[in-house]
């Protein structure tokens, strides 16, 4: 598993709430990271509200949860897979474990536990949970 520079896992607090979808993300990311020789790169997971409008997120990202991680294969420009062959490959796993994967902008997959809306019901009531 290779992590971007500055990419980071959630705040103990969350951890605590979402230990079960953290555990369903990282069982899937390391299959395939296992199938895959360890170039499962993470791009994001946790992002504080600065840091994801730096990154252009929606304003209630999952990745303000850390209920999101964003991945590549390989550290660009040696990319393994590019978006549409990883995407149709993470899909049937994805589903296996209840999750959901869309393309995201920046050529990363992004795969989130929670139903989408969600993070939006969640953070109306528990903003702290944003980190
Ligand atoms: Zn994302």
């Amino acid at each position: 598993m290779i992590w971007k520079a500055g990419a980071h896992g959630p705040p103990n607090l969350n951890r605590f709430y979402f230990g079960a979808e953290y555990n369903r993300l990282f069982s899937l990311l390391a299959r395939l990271d296992g199938r895959l020789g360890g170039q499962v790169r993470i791009t994001a997971w946790h992002r504080n509200p600065a840091e994801n409008r730096a990154a252009g997120g929606e304003r209630f990202s999952q990745h303000l949860l850390g209920t999101a991680i964003d991945f590549t294969l390989g550290t660009p420009p040696g990319s393994l897979l590019l978006q549409p062959q990883l995407f149709a490959a993470v899909v049937p796993l994805a589903r296996e474990r209840g999750l959901a994967a869309v393309k995201s902008g920046s050529g990363a997959v992004h795969l989130q536990a929670l139903p989408f809306g969600t993070a939006e019901r969640l953070l109306g009531f528990a903003p702290w949970l944003s980190g």
